[in-house]
């Protein structure tokens, strides 16, 4: 059963959103009407704003066993108009809950569709990932064992319900542990503190979040004596990493995954938590880092999507041998912690003869004082092949180029300089803070 709390639920509170909350009585009582409204169709959609309405829709077409697509309230016209031919939802669910007449609701098949969540479209446009019931409940365990998550955690997070961070892992995470999930309708560095204050356990947040929380060091009490902080969804620099223990004394959890194979690695709760490090793979997840290093993670197990949707292409394309292609760049300690270092369609740049990983120099250029953000990228060069290009954005006054590419050179090695400084205003990002190299190219 994928979410055993809600057959006996209750009074306890499932989900607290800003002046809201939902006992696990109530949300059984919502989303069973929920769920008979829309027992029988093929397939709906859920505008996924971030709020308890949300939840109970999603939680309702999951009892009934009908996929459903979590839709980016955000989206362009031409972008929502792709996810909707492309989904074909009977239904599309807004603050208006469907109801049906009492019924009996059978669990669904573990390996029928649960969800079919898009990718961010960092690398190019998103695609429908179709997720299975079996891979929420195991990863949700895995993941319960690598954190000991208990029925007594209050997960604090504000990430969007459209993407398996904020709903797989921070709404349908806290509810299969029969916990509560505190979602703060938008991240704030000051709500997330008083919500720790509150009795949060376990903050759930993405890089650009934990750089906002070290820069307001007023509220860093509350996150000292948070049980977990966990960051996921990009790369955590490991600059973060260490102004957050700094003014916490907390060493943030990292933890790597995506929306095809929800999360792969994490560092454990008893674990050494290594800057710049993801930890070693989950319990039950096989995971496999094929040629030279850095070289492309590759994983297994019972985590992975069944398709993406309408793509048969793509699906058959990022599988070989029955192994998954992560697209993503890695290099493994000897102990078997994973190290991240870009992804290979944007962050792997041949120069000069050799294979130089993004995420290293962005890593080296953060611990430069004027460096606030950073991008790598490659372009094209007639002596190089390809040259590094740094995209910065400056705290105070602008360095003189010259002064960033000494600084690689000397931390790192003299081929990884960069030949070419951009000073932009900001980096275009999406919803989760991931930068979009294709948007800077
Ligand atoms: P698209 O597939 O449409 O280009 P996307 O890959 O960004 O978009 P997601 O599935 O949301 O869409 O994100 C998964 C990716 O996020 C991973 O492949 C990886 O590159 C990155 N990622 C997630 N967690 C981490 C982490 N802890 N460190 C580094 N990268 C991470
Ligand atoms: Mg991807």
């Amino acid at each position: 059963m994928l979410l055993p709390a809600l057959a006996s639920p209750s009074s306890k509170t499932a989900l607290r959103f800003p002046g809201r909350e939902l006992t696990y009585e109530r949300l059984a009582d919502e989303a069973r009407r929920v769920a008979r409204g829309v027992r029988g169709m093929r397939r709906v959609a859920v505008w996924a704003r971030n709020t308890p309405e949300t939840c109970v829709a999603v939680v309702g077409a999951l009892l009934a066993g009908v996929p459903v697509v979590p839709l980016n309230p955000k989206l362009g016209e031409r972008e929502l108009a792709h996810v909707l031919a492309d989904s074909a939802p009977d239904l599309v669910v807004d603050d208006e809950l469907p109801s049906g007449p009492a019924c009996e609701l059978p669990e669904p098949d573990a390996e029928a569709p649960a969800l079919i969540v898009y990718t961010s479209g960092t690398t190019g446009p998103p695609k429908g990932v179709v997720l299975p019931r079996r891979a929420l409940a195991t990863n949700l365990d895995a993941l319960a064992s690598a954190w000991a998550w208990t029925a007594d955690d209050v997960v604090v997070h504000g990430l969007p319900l459209f993407h398996v961070h904020g709903l797989v892992v921070g709404v349908l995470g806290p509810l299969r542990r029969g916990g509560t999930a505190h979602h703060l309708g938008s991240f704030g560095v000051a709500a997330a503190a008083a919500a720790l204050e509150a009795g949060g356990t376990m903050l759930f947040g993405v890089p650009t979040m934990y750089h906002r929380i070290a820069n307001e060091p007023e509220h860093a009490a509350a996150f000292a004596r948070a049980r977990l902080l966990v960051s996921g969804s990009a790369a955590l620099p490991a600059s973060v990493h260490e102004r957050i223990e700094r003014l916490t004394g907390q060493r943030v959890v990292e933890r790597y995954g995506m929306t095809e194979t929800l999360m792969n690695t994490s560092v454990r709760v008893d674990g050494d938590r290594r800057p710049g490090a993801v930890g070693p793979p989950l319990p039950g997840v096989e995971l496999r880092v094929v040629g030279d290093e850095p070289g492309e993670i590759e994983v297994r197990g019972p985590n992975l999507f069944l398709e993406y949707l309408n793509r048969p292409d793509a699906t058959a394309e990022a599988f070989r041998d029955g192994w998954f292609r992560t697209g993503d760049l890695a290099v493994v300690d000897p102990d078997g912690y994973v190290r991240i270092v870009g992804r290979r369609a944007t962050d792997l740049i041949k120069s000069g003869g050799y294979k130089i990983g993004a995420g290293e120099i962005e890593n080296a250029l953060l611990e430069h004082p004027t460096v606030a953000e950073v991008a790598v990228t490659g372009e094209p060069d007639e002596d190089l092949g390809e040259r590094v290009v740094a995209w910065v954005v400056a705290r105070g006054e602008a360095p003189a180029p010259e002064e960033l590419g000494d600084h690689v050179a000397r931390l790192l090695s003299p081929h990884k300089r960069p030949r070419v400084v951009r000073y932009v205003d900001a980096l275009p990002r999406n919803d989760l803070g991931k930068v979009l190299k294709r948007e800077l190219r």
